[in-house]
């Protein structure tokens, strides 16, 4: 059987030459990157943001623009090593202009995510964002708790797959907290449900 790393690169390989994708010739025109994710491939803990911004698509990697500062000071507040997790998105290529992602996108790389998880195999899933906890809630036995992010961040649900129960976070974006600063608290506070799992 072919390793995770194979396994992950045959993803990345298939992102690379998704023609069909409505954002492949605005990731071409503008030299952008899809971004497929980063961190241990044997990680207890995968974050799924939403897609990648500008920053990310100039250099593949996930939130390493100023949602990713606020990410990494929310990791340290739990002292959880980046590295030691897996960071991905839902969509893999940048929407123009940030919009949000359109539901033929996200049903158009959504599998790339059930792939990446059935590969990887995190205990936990914390979703960063409305639209890929709506993706992980419904797609992972959760429908019937799917609420605003308001309502259930923080809380801790149990999740079904292939390879058994797992714990799912629904957890503020990070960029949240740029635009409302009393959020950057309740994210920390939030941040703190996952101590529980490292
Ligand atoms: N926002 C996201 O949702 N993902 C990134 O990778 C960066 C910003």
């Amino acid at each position: 059987m072919a390793n995770k790393t194979e396994l992950l690169k045959n993803i990345k390989d298939e992102v690379l030459n998704l023609k069909n994708s409505p954002l492949y010739s605005y990731r071409t025109e503008n030299k952008y990157f899809p971004v497929i994710g980063e961190g241990s491939h044997d990680a207890k803990i995968m974050f799924v943001g939403e897609a990648p911004g500008q920053n990310e698509a100039k250099t593949a990697r996930p939130f390493c623009g100023a949602a990713g500062k606020v990410l990494d000071e929310l990791l340290a507040s739990i002292s959880l090593e980046r590295n030691s997790v897996y960071v991905t998105n839902l969509v893999k290529d940048r929407p123009p202009e940030n919009r949000d992602p359109e539901p033929k996108e996200i049903n158009l790389y959504g599998p790339y995510l059930k792939r990446q998880i059935e590969i990887i195999q995190p205990k936990v899933i914390a979703t960063l964002g409305r639209y890929s906890m709506k993706y992980i809630f419904e797609n992972y036995g959760l429908s019937s708790v799917l609420a605003s992010v308001s309502k259930i961040h923080g809380s801790a649900f149990t999740g079904t797959t292939s390879y058994g129960d797992i714990t799912v976070v629904a957890l503020y974006h990070p960029a949240a907290a740029l635009y409302n600063g009393s959020l950057r608290a309740v994210m920390k506070e939030d941040f703190k449900v996952l101590q529980s799992h490292m």
